[in-house]
């Protein structure tokens, strides 16, 4: 993951730009992705999709001739979607088109209102502060030339189909120039998870991954889908800054309590370390907030790293690079996805096929998880875990009731999914229950008693 991170981090990545072309063909050796285009200056809502953006040439001359800066160095270093200018100009009035981070002296931070405003016509170069500091007084040259062309924006979809034609989403962008956690982490964490996908014998759902430009691409995604094909989009998750050292962020999906909010979070419960939880855009915002617009409204919650306060320090400046990314993080990341896959794809509800009381400690069965025991010298303690199994041994055969689901089970007794799935795996093997596919609804949470 870490070497398709390195890997992109050169392009000079926008909405529309050769750089993005580059990267969907280098996506393309990843995955057979295919491509969907969108005319520049198209309109949905508001939303215009840019036109192709390069930068051709972007000096700034002192009165003597010498380059102080060369925004040609860094993908950074000229602000995305500037207009062009040359001409000389008083230091006061380049300061008002220089732009920097306080977050560090010497990085560069990414600007990108631009390419959201089209209409702002604007330019600009992004510098460290220590170079801003440095233009006190005199007379500058600009010599900078962009242009603007005709081009299409790309979006790329990588399906793996399933044997419904309900979908879940993994979606990431790519349209910050040399942003790394923000969001090529996200991309090649989208990329692992689909291929390890790819591999499972059997899928119930279909799934699939788009990656584009940030709000745009998902929005002239959406756009050219039928009512019926909206609707069979069951659940996404956006998945975002995920190579860092903070803690894993589920943000939850505008309901809050989607079957996909309620596996995530069992996942992260179990095979995540440190994590925690925020509602609807209250962590971070990104195309979460397309797919749950309102007409769609499909449950997107959004897996992230996030310390709660400015994200990462390095976010949205140059030192987002790759040295920034840690590969066992986004293993994680990847863990947690497909467990929560695990758990859509086999929670089911039971119908018991027997009455009463069962002897589980039967050879025939062989289901009992036993308690202490005075008598039995092994059993004379044991731990809270053993506790735990007893007392859902006894629960579990009620809940064969044709309703209740296992990931209720698991909530209700705060244990992994996996676990409880595997034990009931064994009751049906055994002919004592008929597990059916739990309907792909997103169910009003029940009351049930306290345990
Ligand atoms: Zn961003």
């Amino acid at each position: 993951m870490k070497q398709l991170i390195s890997r992109l981090s050169p392009l000079r990545l926008a909405p529309n730009s050769a750089g993005l072309d580059e990267c969907v063909r280098i996506l393309q050796e990843e995955l057979p992705f295919k491509i969907y285009e969108f005319k520049d200056e198209s309109e949905v809502n508001g939303w215009i999709v840019p036109k192709k953006w390069e930068v051709l040439e972007a000096k700034i001359r002192d009165i003597n001739g010498s380059i102080i800066y060369d925004g040609m160095g860094h993908n950074l270093a000229v602000i995305g979607y500037s207009q062009s200018f040359v001409g000389r100009i008083k230091a006061t009035e380049l300061k008002k088109h220089l732009f920097y981070t306080e977050a560090f002296e010497d990085a560069l931070v990414y600007h990108c209102d631009l390419y959201y405003k089209p209409f702002r016509k604007e330019w600009g170069f992004s510098v460290p502060k220590q170079v801003y500091d440095s233009i006190t007084e005199g007379e500058y040259d600009v010599e900078l030339r962009t242009s603007f062309e005709e081009g299409t924006m790309k979006v790329v979809e990588y399906v793996l189909e399933g044997e419904s034609s309900y979908s879940i989403v993994l979606n990431a962008h790519n349209c910050h120039a040399s942003c790394c956690n923000d969001d090529l982490s996200g991309v090649a964490v989208g990329v692992e998870a689909m291929r390890r996908l790819s591999k499972l014998a059997q899928r119930r759902f279909t799934y699939r991954l788009i990656i584009a430009p940030e709000h745009y691409g998902s929005i002239f995604y959406l756009s050219r889908l039928d009512d019926e094909e909206v609707s069979n989009i069951k659940w996404g998750i956006f998945l975002e800054m995920l190579g860092n050292d903070n803690k894993l962020a589920l943000q939850r999906s505008f309901i809050g309590t989607s079957l996909m909010d309620r596996a995530l979070t069992n996942a992260l419960q179990w095979v995540a370390g440190d994590w925690w939880t925020a509602p609807f855009r209250k962590i971070v915002g990104n195309d979460e907030t397309c797919w749950e617009a309102a007409g769609y409204e499909i449950p997107f919650p959004s897996l992230s790293r996030s310390d709660g306060k400015s994200h990462f320090p390095e976010y949205h400046t140059s030192y987002d690079c790759p040295e920034l990314i840690n590969e066992a993080r986004l293993e994680e990341a990847v863990r947690v996805i497909l467990e929560a896959v695990y758990i859509l794809e086999n929670d089911s509800i039971m119908k018991r096929k027997f009455k009463g009381l069962v002897a589980l400690s039967h050879p025939r069965y062989d289901l009992y998880k036993p308690f202490a025991d005075p008598s039995e010298p092994d059993r004379r303690t044991i731990s809270q875990m053993q506790i735990k199994w007893n007392h859902l041994m006894d629960c579990i055969p009620r809940y064969f009731d044709g309703e209740t689901r296992i990931l209720e089970i698991a909530e209700r007794h705060e244990t992994s999914f996996r676990n409880i799935f595997e034990y009931i795996k064994e009751f049906e093997k055994k002919g004592l229950v008929e597990l059916i596919p739990a309907p792909a609804t997103n169910p009003v949470p029940r009351e049930l008693p306290p345990v």
